[in-house]
């Protein structure tokens, strides 16, 4: 069962996932962009290259997509699999950047997930609010710098994706305790 982990910067999805591997130490725990060794390659591109051309960027988040479900996912899909970020990301980040379709990058992510879907969604939502204290507490990277508001467009795109995606899917506030979210992400992971 493939558990696909999704929301903005700050949400606490790293909190989240490292609290589950300790319940769950047979499930496999990955992330995209870089959970592959080609991933990581991507990754190290992707975080440091300044200004790239937003549609070459859009292909180096793809193909670490493509490479993450082939090796990956695929091939561990009777096992459990947690990863932190995916599809979902993918276009709604790439929404933003980019001047294309939610359709266009929907047909763009279909290729390189070769019609492999998580079984089930996992969204931490954050209020302005909430971001905005979260965002003060340490240095900010590249996308972290774009702002409050550009954060929240990318949720909402996320949100979006997320209810209309045909998955299953259970929508958290990120701003409740650790414990209670934890509480929720495992009785929504061994539901059937
Ligand atoms: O969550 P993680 O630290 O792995 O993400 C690295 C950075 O890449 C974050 O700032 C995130 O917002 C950004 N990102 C992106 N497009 C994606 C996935 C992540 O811009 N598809």
């Amino acid at each position: 069962m493939y558990i696909l982990f999704e929301g903005i910067d700050r949400v606490g999805k790293s909190t989240q996932i490292a609290l589950l591997q300790k319940t769950f130490p047979h499930a496999i725990f990955t992330k995209e962009p870089g959970g592959t060794p080609l991933g990581k390659k991507i990754r190290e591109l992707i975080l440091h290259t300044q200004n790239p051309s937003t549609i070459a960027e859009l292909f180096l988040f793809l193909a670490d997509r493509a490479e993450h479900i082939e090796k990956v996912i695929i091939p561990n899909k009777d096992k459990l699999i947690i990863s932190d970020r995916g599809f979902i990301s993918g276009i709604a980040y790439a929404k933003t950047k980019t001047s294309m379709s939610i359709e266009k990058l929907q047909e763009l992510n279909a290729i390189a997930l070769q019609n492999t879907y998580p079984d089930k969604i996992v969204f931490l939502e954050i209020s302005p609010q909430e971001l905005e204290r979260r965002l003060s507490t340490q240095p900010l990277d590249n996308i972290e710098q774009r702002g409050i508001k550009y954060l929240l467009e990318v949720q909402e795109i996320m949100k979006n994706l997320v209810i209309h995606s045909k998955i299953a899917y259970l929508i958290l506030d990120a701003a409740a305790s650790k414990e209670k979210i934890f509480e929720k992400i495992v009785q929504f992971i061994k539901e059937k």
